[in-house]
């Protein structure tokens, strides 16, 4: 279906290609850089428990996962090699050591216990250890940085919170489109962009009939988890105001110098979570995502949109009383 379907305009194309990659990470932390979402996940040692034993022997993670456990709970902590042998979890196999601190390095040296570099995000890993020990500023102790640090394999893996197989991540692509064709004007925006309205025509037919096939077009479910309204627009899962299809296809990092040119009515859009993303479950699905207001997803981002919108409602009582208090 999707290689004979009339092209989308570029910025919105990659707009939802990206939903499908992580966020940004840099050299100084063990994760990948914008990766695809199947990628190899890392479990910190912390949140094992939240992983069930059925979940890490299956396929459940496409490219297979990474636990990273610290020295300290490597060689002291007796409960930690329990658990490990519970969740069938070997060093070098499917565990490594990550060493953060300095105190970590001196007291539980790696080369000294005859571990090696881990450089390889398949099982088995080959390797038992990374390593991500920043510079303190002094003369003698320069940054120490090992293990999935070349070009050709930067970072060891993604965060598991942002975990989505394949298939999740383009029936989410499929979802987004739709909502981007259920805004009020995307029609005439996209005409503006270039689309012919016959290829408009064929490209809404085309993702209405795949949604529908997927059950991905739930006008209730979509409704009710505020990502449309009852005119079966789409709207910020926030504020509940109609999105503009125009605002998919600014470049507002271009266009930032010539920021009077771009009607003041349109912010910027964000890929947004109804719940948000959290270590032990897999939130990136369809209709959890939703597309919204940049401001309004930097407030939600943390708690998700129930939560942001029961402390505003807080927030907003108290003031009522506040203000009563202080006209008496
Ligand atoms: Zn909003």
């Amino acid at each position: 279906m999707a290689k004979r379907l009339p092209k989308l305009p570029p910025l919105l194309q990659s707009k939802i290609y990206k939903t499908g990659q992580t966020r940004s990470a840099n050299d100084d932390v063990i994760f990948q850089n914008r990766a695809n979402r199947n990628g190899t996940v890392l479990i910190p040692f912390e949140s094992i428990h939240l992983f069930d034993i059925s979940v890490l022997t299956s396929q459940k993670f496409e490219s297979g996962f990474i636990v990273v456990l610290s020295p300290e709970d490597y060689y002291t902590n007796p409960d930690a090699l329990i658990v490990m042998k519970a969740k069938k979890l070997k060093l070098g196999v499917n565990a490594i050591l990550l060493y953060e601190t300095r105190a970590q390095w001196d007291k539980f040296n790696p080369y000294k216990n005859k571990l090696s570099v881990a450089e390889k995000r398949a099982t088995p890993i080959d390797g038992h250890f990374v390593a991500r020990i920043l510079s303190s500023g002094s003369k003698d102790e320069e940054k120490i940085v090992l293990g999935f640090n070349t070009s050709s394999c930067k970072g060891a893996g993604i965060r598991v919170a942002e975990y989505a197989s394949l298939f999740t991540i383009k029936s989410c692509h499929l979802q987004l489109e739709y909502l981007f064709w259920l805004c009020y004007d995307s029609k005439e925006v996209a005409l503006n962009a270039g689309m012919t309205e016959s290829e408009i025509e064929h490209r809404i037919t085309a993702i209405t009939t795949a949604c529908n096939n997927q059950k991905l077009a739930n006008t209730d479910r979509l409704y009710k988890t505020r990502i449309i309204n009852n005119a079966n627009n789409t709207i910020c899962p926030l504020c509940l105001k109609k999105l503009s299809a125009g605002a998919f296809l600014i470049n507002f990092f271009e266009s930032s110098e010539k920021s009077a040119d771009i009607d003041k009515d349109i912010s910027q859009i964000n890929l947004f979570y109804i719940n948000q993303l959290k270590t032990g479950e897999f939130n990136h699905s369809p209709y959890n995502l939703a597309w919204g207001h940049q401001n309004c997803n930097m407030i939600c981002k943390e708690t998700g949109v129930i939560e942001t919108i029961k402390w505003m409602k807080e927030v907003v009582v108290s003031t009522i009383i506040f203000n009563k208090d202080s006209s008496n």
